[in-house]
């Protein structure tokens, strides 16, 4: 039955043919004059635009979770009471004095079961500032949810935490996981598993909030804040508010806690903006932007250069022209559909490549070393304010200082651009006034 706890789902989800008859049941849609509510996500739909047969109706908004019907049943057991316990930790770091100061607001944050949000620029050691939180809550017996709208960033995690919590049973869910569903004080999954629980957690982190499809996805918001108790902490994560984010934290409805600088007190590098004009119609002729070439030539001189291209289309464009125009280097590409983008990316982490073609799909999530970063067309509306500062964010992540550079080339500064550079500035200047970061020497 345990199953069930904290938990709303259909029966066919449910491994065993278990007894039902003390769980709570709730109508998997209810239907309200022309409309339908369904019981899972809580999206509306018009009638007749979800009708199955025979009246019977289901939702397409949650259909990635399997399939609700309207004559379905969901089923919940609630949550019981938790009892203090002795958690092992095993984390040998040390946080800085920003992380710190985070990672003891986070904790009387989650103490106090009120909403928070972080917000540290890209690179500053998130994780990190989680751990004490997530200790202090196992041990009082509490459950503690962490959830990220991308797979990736939950695998990546997964073997973190699992090292910093051995003795915990830490259960992991994603669309294709292959893990079967039990019950645990700790869970970490993709902000869609959410929309599986009810009333579960004590404290519920959402990573990278900006991101998406959370950040655009009203439902997932629902599932969220259904995802928690009554009384319970919801704690976002992010390096870009977005600006509803940021109007919660102006009508005090969410305690906002900023970390400015990076663990290695240097500053964020600043986007440098330069025209290329006509840049589309140049790739179009099979010609590489004059502004594209001597930036990449420039860059290389110190380092590795990362490629954003707008399309998966225009990626595919470039890496020939490239090919063809620097034989000598070594070139590769990668984007949402490659088969082979793990693989890249790691060789990518080994630095195999000197230039590396990809599309939004790296824009967070991913660190390497010795990188200097381009967007071409950073006007175009793939690139979002906050898709900008998070793909600067990429350069001098790691501890030894490399002279990355970012370079937008734009065909007309738009506000998204201007926005973006001016956000990193400002944590650059909020992070100078609090003693964050050092004045830079290079030798
Ligand atoms: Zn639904």
């Amino acid at each position: 039955m345990n199953e069930l706890i904290g938990r709303k789902v259909m029966k066919k989800e449910l491994l065993k043919n278990i007894d039902l008859s003390n769980a709570i049941h709730f109508s998997a849609m209810v239907i309200n004059g022309s409309k339908v509510c369904c019981g899972r996500c809580g999206c509306i739909h018009p009638l007749e635009a979800v009708e199955l047969q025979q009246q019977r109706y289901f939702c397409p908004s949650c259909i990635q979770l399997g399939r609700i019907d309207s004559d379905g049943t969901l089923y919940h057991m609630a949550e019981v009471i938790g009892h203090s316990r002795k958690v092992v930790f095993e984390w040998a770091g040390e946080l800085t004095a920003g992380q710190q100061t985070v990672s003891d607001q986070l904790q009387r944050i989650a103490a106090e079961k009120r909403n928070g949000m972080v917000w540290a620029v890209t690179g500053a050691g998130k994780t990190e500032m989680l751990f004490e939180t997530i200790r202090m809550s196992l041990s009082r017996g509490e459950r503690v949810g962490l959830a990220s709208p991308r797979v990736d960033v939950c695998l990546e995690l997964y073997p973190r935490l699992r090292k910093v919590f051995p003795e915990e049973d830490l259960i992991l869910l994603y669309g294709d996981s292959e893990e079967i569903y039990r019950y645990s004080k700790f869970v970490l999954c993709t902000t869609h598993q959410l929309l599986r629980f009810y009333q579960a957690f004590d404290v519920l982190i959402i990573d990278e909030v900006d991101a998406f499809p959370f950040v655009n996805e009203k439902m997932l918001q629902t599932a969220a804040e259904n995802a928690i108790k009554e009384q319970a902490a919801l704690l976002y994560l992010t390096a870009t508010p977005t600006k509803q984010l940021l109007h919660l934290s102006a009508k005090n409805e969410l305690e906002m806690v900023v970390l400015p600088a990076r663990y290695h007190r240097r500053q964020l590098p600043i986007p440098m903006l330069k025209s290329s004009f006509h840049w589309r119609r140049k790739i179009a002729q099979k010609r590489i932007p004059k502004e594209l070439m001597n930036c990449i030539n420039k860059l290389m001189k110190k380092n590795n250069v990362l490629l954003f291209c707008p399309s998966i289309s225009l990626l595919n464009e470039l890496y020939k022209l490239f090919s063809l125009q620097m034989p000598n280097i070594s070139i590769a590409s990668v984007h949402s559909k490659d088969e082979d983008r793990a693989e890249k990316v790691l060789q990518m982490r080994e630095k195999k490549f000197r230039l590396f073609l990809t599309t939004t799909i790296l824009e967070r999530g991913v660190t390497f070393d010795q990188v200097s970063v381009i967007v071409l067309g950073a006007e175009h509306p793939v690139f979002s304010a906050s898709a900008l500062v998070q793909i600067a964010g990429r350069v001098d992540r790691k501890s030894n200082y490399t002279g990355g550079e970012v370079w937008f080339l734009h065909d007309g500064k738009n506000h998204q651009i201007k926005q973006a550079v001016k956000q990193i500035k400002r944590m650059n200047q909020l992070a100078k006034e609090g003693g964050l970061v050092d004045e830079l020497c290079i030798l």
